[in-house]
């Protein structure tokens, strides 16, 4: 459905007096924040934004501060142009594209403007001291878990500049994506604790028809890879299975999901079965809980999960 040109906004003054604006006007307004290179997971978040408001800003903006020094920061996937059609063209459309330069450039840089630091030099905010941000948002247990693991800045990172998004546009609704479950849910924490006046939701995983979950990432996947990588959502789906037909011992759903996984050629990072609200593991599904699995297919890291509840 051809629909409306959102507005392209790069500056964090613009952006908040524009939401200030549309808020004296009688608007609601809702947010999701990506990190680009759109595909029908991040659509699918702006249909879910639109049940609750009437204006929606997208964010695409590469955080480097979730990104460590060995991470995937400098080769994450753009294509503006490609994002901003998808965009133009999703059911009701999009208000806003917010697309700041630098979140941690505070105009004090030394050497040239932060954003050119930020594309030719900064593998990560992390490592810059110049930049001068020292302020972060942790959710201390929440992170610990799960990727906070293998990636021990990556939450706080995420915290942070979901924080400053949230501070710059003043949504009245953001959308997240329970692809990325821990940050789900580090994000509804976050808020809760800091008393944001914002409610968040999570929608549902989009998958492609052979069952594996979209991502910015995928396009990354060699041919064989690609095929490979089904493998975790095949494993995800036969433990649902067998968890709804009465295994409820933990340790059996996953063994043999690690095994599918590893004999597809996939490294395992995780494959475990948390609780859904404390993301702490279990033995037994007794509650509801959710199977949460990472692995690498080459140079790419991929993660994906299933709820499951049994009666
Ligand atoms: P990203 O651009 O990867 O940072 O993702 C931006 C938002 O889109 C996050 O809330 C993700 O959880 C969400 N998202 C990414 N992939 C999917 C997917 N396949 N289904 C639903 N949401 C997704």
């Amino acid at each position: 459905m051809a629909s409306k040109e959102p507005i392209i906004i790069t500056e964090k003054d613009e952006m908040r007096k524009w939401t200030r604006t549309m808020r004296a006007q009688g608007h609601t307004i809702g947010f999701v924040p990506t990190m680009g290179y759109l595909h029908e997971g991040h659509l699918s978040l702006i249909q879910e934004a639109y049940k609750h408001t009437d204006i929606i800003v997208v964010s695409i903006y590469v955080n480097p501060g979730q990104f460590s020094p060995n991470e995937d920061l400098s080769t994450y996937p753009s294509d503006f142009q490609g994002d901003f059609q998808k965009l133009k063209s999703v059911g009701n459309g999009v208000d806003v594209v917010f697309c700041p330069n630098n979140l941690y450039d505070y105009g004090n840089s030394q050497t040239g403007n932060g954003s050119e630091r930020n594309q030719e030099k900064v593998l990560s905010c992390v490592e810059d001291k110049g930049m001068g941000h020292e302020t972060w948002v942790r959710v201390e247990n929440l992170e610990k878990g799960l990727c906070g693991k293998s990636r021990p800045v990556f939450f706080r990172g995420v915290a942070t500049v979901v924080t400053k998004l949230f501070n710059i546009v003043e949504p009245d609704v953001a959308v997240f994506g329970k692809k990325d479950y821990q940050q789900w849910k580090i994000i509804q924490r976050m808020v809760r604790d800091l008393e944001f006046g914002i409610k968040v939701i999570g929608s549902e995983i989009v998958r492609e028809v052979d069952g594996l979950a979209m991502s910015s990432r995928n396009v990354k996947l060699s041919p064989e890879n690609r095929q490979r990588a089904l493998s975790i959502s095949r494993a995800l789906s036969i433990s649902k299975f067998q968890a709804e037909k009465g295994q409820v011992n933990c340790r059996e759903l996953i063994n043999p999901a690690i095994q599918l996984i590893s004999e597809a050629g996939g490294r395992v990072d995780y494959a475990e079965i948390v609780e859904q609200e404390s993301l702490e593991p279990v033995e037994t599904i007794e509650r509801p809980v959710v199977f949460c699995v990472a692995a690498w297919f080459g140079e790419v890291r991929l993660v994906d999960n299933m709820e499951i509840r049994i009666n």
